[in-house]
């Protein structure tokens, strides 16, 4: 007798595989220069690997506490202290997670019941909506508009109902690049003053930013961070993105609601990189000199672009930059991104996925955490279009 299989109707009928998990498969099959998903293709320093390698042969290898391993929730305490002027409570307001994209799960899950409304700005990182759907919620899209991706508020405003739960937010924003102003994160908190809808900052790019601008933490505005779950991560910072190691800081309560949930969901995060995390944390040089060293590709990046016609777009933040292709064709810019990796072997990312209904805008967006040597090559080949 065959044996019988359980009908499943999907709770994501409408998802495939997510684009850097395709652009990267087509960038290894075609062995092209891999400027798509976001990763660096240089190490970390030596150290780093040693103070893992090093606590795990001290014995540090069974569980950590469920919140993260106090030396590390300590570490992130000071420097948010530090870098934002907001003190929180290592034991009840900070905890360690498997990576900024379950910590945004998690908070998204605790925040959202069937038919809850969240707010999202599109383009949007592409986790954000199938974990509101996952959750039951409601996904409603404001826009960032091409080619600037400003935050309209005065339209944001109009999007708020009273099922409206959460907005979530990016700062550095991925995939285009901007930062947001003192003026945006006032606006932000003008909109949610006085209601019961919390934020959700994704802000895992906070120490990639240009050109003298502060990264604008809604840690930094107490009457934000009093309803917000502050996201970051360690794999953008220390060029570990495999690691899968985050963070999320939210005040004691929605701290409390979150471990609910995360404790039966990770339970917590692997031992021996949160301790080495915690010694590295300590030289603040380490992070503070970020903007830099990704500065200086950006500009080597774009730079090198102009012998081709591609234009890039403004890029203030995140190691992402946009690029206009509107000089040189009118294909689809997922037609175009499969062409390029095909024909000239560099793949980027098309920016139709970050959208539910995409407007058809002619950009790519390349990852710039790169070699300097890889980035050149890249462009040699991108100017022969
Ligand atoms: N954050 C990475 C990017 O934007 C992708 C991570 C992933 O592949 N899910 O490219």
């Amino acid at each position: 007798m065959p044996a019988s299989r359980p009908a499943i109707p999907s709770r994501l009928p409408d998802v495939g595989t997510t684009i850097f998990t395709v652009m990267s498969r087509l960038a290894a099959e075609h062995d092209a220069i891999n400027l798509s998903q976001g990763f660096p293709d240089y190490s970390a320093p030596p150290l780093l690997y040693d103070l893992v390698s090093k606590h795990m042969r001290a014995g540090s290898n069974q569980y950590a506490p469920m919140a993260g391993v106090p030396a590390l929730r300590e570490a992130i305490a000071a420097k948010v202290e530090a870098l934002y002027g907001a003190r929180y409570d290592p034991e009840h307001e900070i905890t360690v997670t498997a990576g900024g994209t379950q910590a945004i799960y998690t908070a998204i899950t605790c925040l959202v019941r069937p038919g809850d409304e969240v707010i999202v700005f599109e383009p949007a990182y592409d986790s954000y909506a199938p974990s509101v759907v996952l959750n039951g919620g409601k996904v409603v899209r404001a826009r960032l508009a091409y080619p600037d991706y400003r935050p309209d508020w005065a339209a944001v405003r109009r999007l708020v109902t009273p099922r409206t739960r959460a907005v979530i937010v990016n700062t550095p924003h991925n995939p285009s690049g901007t930062t947001w102003t003192q003026a945006d994160l006032r606006a932000l908190a003008r909109l949610v003053d006085g209601t019961d809808i919390a934020v959700i900052a994704d802000e895992v790019y906070e120490h990639i930013v240009f050109d003298g601008l502060r990264h604008e933490s809604c840690a930094r505005y107490p009457e934000l961070a009093a309803r917000s779950f502050v996201v970051s991560s360690f794999g953008k910072t220390y060029h570990v993105t495999g690691w899968k190691i985050g963070y999320v800081l939210a005040p004691r309560e929605l701290t409390t609601e979150f471990r609910r949930a995360h404790q039966f969901v990770v339970f917590t995060v692997n031992t021996p990189v949160q301790l080495a995390l915690a010694e590295y944390l300590r030289d603040a040089s380490r992070y503070l000199e970020l903007g830099a060293f990704y500065q200086r590709k950006r500009d080597l990046f774009r730079a090198a672009l102009s012998a081709s016609r591609l234009r890039p777009l403004s890029c203030t933040g995140t190691y992402f930059q946009l690029a206009s292709y509107a000089g040189l064709t009118d294909e689809p810019d997922a037609a175009l991104a499969e062409r390029l990796t095909r024909e000239l072997g560099v793949a980027s990312i098309p920016v139709s996925p970050f959208y539910e209904e995409p407007p058809g805008e002619p950009v790519l967006r390349f990852c710039f955490a790169k070699n300097d040597d890889t980035l050149l090559r890249a462009c040699e080949r991108l100017a022969r279009v």
